[in-house]
């Protein structure tokens, strides 16, 4: 497989002839985005302060504040690549204001997400989002233990738990990253983690605990999902691989043309790793390119049927390009590999070809 898999470099310097100049430019103009986003947001957050709304109304504001939190979360994340405004302090500026409802700082952003998640993309190692492989699972005798209930509550465990997994894994980076900071910059890294949840909390002494259920927690849970779905289906689905190739590692999914806008076409994950100092403005021109020179190595799928395939596989990376069930020892091919969710029978029947490391049996992995 190594052989046949490039950088993203290497795409990119055979897109980028293709392609006109002015599409490597900053577009300050997706600020306007953000703009109808912040006034939505302080909007709503003032309708449930200060009126006494009734319980369906704060429904329907808290859900348009879900959606306007996600949205300025991947605003966000196009701001902090540099695509939006070139200077340093403005583009830390609006990133932190973009990722504030998300309590996620700039700083931290930048190492966690441009470095590490863009430098590494689904190496078991070193990339910080990466799902993990099966000789991990080994060690880790906790999840071992998450990975006996049946798998069909842990799917429907896994899709609740998009709610918060990014808030959890946004702190769970905090904690991880925090030393790796120079002394002299983690006040600030501090600081940028601190004062959006000091400002949250706050208001829930402003506007009472009910109101700010309707006004942060809710939205918060709503807006997890959201970037979650897109999080979980980008790369969860593509093998491990040794080089970083981002046709092989990396799903585009498709939406519906109006979510495209409200999502600021977060939908082009491939895209956006072979160029992630692009904006994703100009990407439906890359994906054309794309798709016109290596047609056979692209995947895109619709969002519903990458979570479908979530909902189906198991999570565990086994041999770098399948996914196992570690109760059952079902195997699954990822993407690029023939990735079917459905099919059950031929992955029970993995487990007994050739060429596969037999599991610890069942009995074995009980007594351990
Ligand atoms: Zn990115
Ligand atoms: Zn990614």
């Amino acid at each position: 497989m190594k052989n046949d898999l490039h950088t993203f470099g290497w795409y990119a310097a055979r897109i980028t002839p293709h392609l006109p100049k002015k599409v490597f430019k900053p577009v300050p103009s997706r600020l306007l985005g953000g703009l109808a986003y912040l006034i939505i947001v302080a909007g709503g957050i003032l309708a449930i302060g200060l009126f006494d709304l009734n319980f369906w109304l704060s429904i329907g504001i808290s859900i348009i504040l879900g959606f306007s939190f996600a949205g300025l979360g991947f605003l966000g994340h196009e701001i902090l690549h540099g695509t939006v405004v070139r200077k340093h302090w403005l583009r830390d500026l609006l990133g932190a204001i973009a990722f504030w409802p998300l309590c996620t700082g700039p700083s931290l952003w930048i190492k966690w997400h441009n470095v590490d998640h863009h430098g590494h993309t689904q190496d078991e190692e070193k990339d910080p989002d990466a799902w993990l492989s099966h000789d991990q699972l080994e060690k880790k005798p906790f999840l071992r233990m998450i990975y006996r209930i049946p798998f069909f509550l842990r799917s429907i465990f896994g899709f609740i738990a998009l709610a918060f997994t990014f808030s959890f894994h946004s702190f769970r980076m905090f904690l991880i990253y925090f030393r790796e900071f120079k002394s002299g910059k983690r006040m600030k890294v501090f600081m940028q983690f601190i004062l959006p949840w000091a400002s949250w909390i706050g208001l829930m002494f402003v506007i009472g605990f009910t109101n700010w259920l309707f006004a942060f927690l809710l939205p918060l849970l709503i807006a997890n999902f959201i970037v979650m779905s897109y999080i979980a289906t980008n790369h969860r689905l593509n093998p491990l691989v040794p080089v970083n190739d981002p046709l092989a590692n990396s799903l585009s999914v498709t939406v519906p043309k109006w979510v495209d806008i409200l999502h600021f076409n977060f939908s082009y994950h491939t895209e956006h790793h072979l160029f992630p100092g692009m904006n994703p403005k100009y990407y439906p021109l890359v994906k054309k390119h794309i798709k016109n020179m290596w047609p056979e190595r692209y995947h895109e799928m619709p969002m519903w049927k990458a979570m479908y395939a979530l909902w189906k596989t198991p999570r565990v990376y086994y041999q770098k390009d399948k996914l196992i069930d570690p109760e059952e020892q079902h195997l699954y091919n990822t993407l690029g590999s023939g990735l079917d969710p459905d099919d059950i029978r031929s992955s029970k029947k993995w487990k007994d070809r050739a060429g596969i490391k037999p599991l610890l049996p069942r009995k074995n992995r009980m007594e351990n």
